[in-house]
C-alpha cells in the first residue's frame, strides 16, 4: 500500500466548529466531531488516513495555527 503523502494535525481547543475544512476537504477525510472543546464547538476531526497534502484545509480555516498540514517530501519524512 503507498503510504498517505500528507498528514495534518489540529488544535482542537482552538478550533471553532465552522466546517470550512469539512467542506474543503475533496476526500472528505475531516468531519464535525461530536465532542465539544472548552469553548463549547464541535471540534473538526481528521479521519487518521488518506491525506494527500493539499494543503485546502488549511487555507479555508479561519482561525490561525489550528490546522497544520505536514507533506510528504521522501518516503518516510514530513515537512
Ligand atoms: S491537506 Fe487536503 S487532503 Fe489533507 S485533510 Fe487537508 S484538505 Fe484533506
Ligand atoms: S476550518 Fe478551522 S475552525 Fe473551522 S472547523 Fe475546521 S479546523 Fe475548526
Amino acid at each position: 500500500m503507498n503510504p498517505d503523502n500528507g498528514k495534518i494535525t489540529i488544535d482542537a481547543e482552538g478550533c471553532k466548529g465552522c466546517g470550512l475544512c469539512v467542506e474543503a476537504c475533496k476526500p472528505g477525510l475531516l468531519s464535525l466531531s461530536g465532542r465539544l472543546n472548552h469553548n463549547g464547538y464541535r471540534v473538526a476531526e481528521y479521519a487518521g488516513q488518506g491525506c494527500n497534502g493539499c494543503g485546502l484545509c488549511f487555507y479555508v480555516c479561519p482561525e490561525p495555527g489550528v490546522l497544520t498540514v505536514y507533506k510528504l517530501v521522501a518516503e518516510g519524512a514530513f515537512a
